[in-house]
């Protein structure tokens, strides 16, 4: 993660799971280079030799066809899943399926955050993993890290696991 090979992550997620938070926990104290927009829905920032390209997937179906065009060289997507969410937990399981059939990500590992661990009445990443069926995925490596994008709690440990897993 910290050599001189370049990274690719594509960090996705419904509005308002916390992405944007996560990135900047990730970014604090470090000098960022955002790219000019790309596109009105998707970032790309680069954080030491890490590119990470960020997008969310609430009703933007008509923009799908385009972030493909992002996919290639992805070596781990990250989803962020707002633990409190339960009613859009079934359109977050559909968009991981149909990212994960993707053939340009066929290589892709999937770190999923159950963020927002710190408030009342949030499903335990135990009850996440079993919502999304992960232990149904295969052909991917898979990590469900419980997480507070707020204070950082549990990012660095979601961190650790994708270095372990680098070529
Ligand atoms: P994005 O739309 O996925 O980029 O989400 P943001 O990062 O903008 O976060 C959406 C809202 O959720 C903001 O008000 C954040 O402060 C809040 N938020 C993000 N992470 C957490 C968390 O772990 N706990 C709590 N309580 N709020 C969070």
């Amino acid at each position: 993660l910290f050599g001189n090979e370049e990274h690719k992550i594509v960090m996705v997620g419904l509005d308002n799971a916390g992405k944007t938070t996560i990135l900047y926990q990730f970014l604090m104290n470090e000098v960022v280079h955002t790219s000019p927009t790309i596109g009105s829905n998707v970032e790309e920032v680069v954080w030491k030799n890490i590119h990470f390209i960020m997008w969310d997937l609430g009703g933007q179906q008509s923009l799908r066809a385009a972030w493909s065009t992002y996919y290639t060289n992805t070596e781990f997507i990250i989803m962020v899943i707002d633990s409190t969410d339960r009613e859009r937990l079934g359109v977050i399981r559909e968009e991981l399926y149909s990212m994960l059939n993707h053939e340009e990500l066929s290589k892709a590992n999937v770190l999923v955050y159950a963020n927002k661990q710190d408030l009342k009445g949030s499903m335990t990443a135990a009850e996440i993993s079993r919502q999304l069926d992960l232990t149904s995925i295969k052909k991917h490596q898979w990590h469900i890290q419980s997480c507070c994008a707020l204070t950082g709690e549990g990012l660095y440990q979601g961190l650790e696991w994708i270095v372990g897993r680098l070529k």
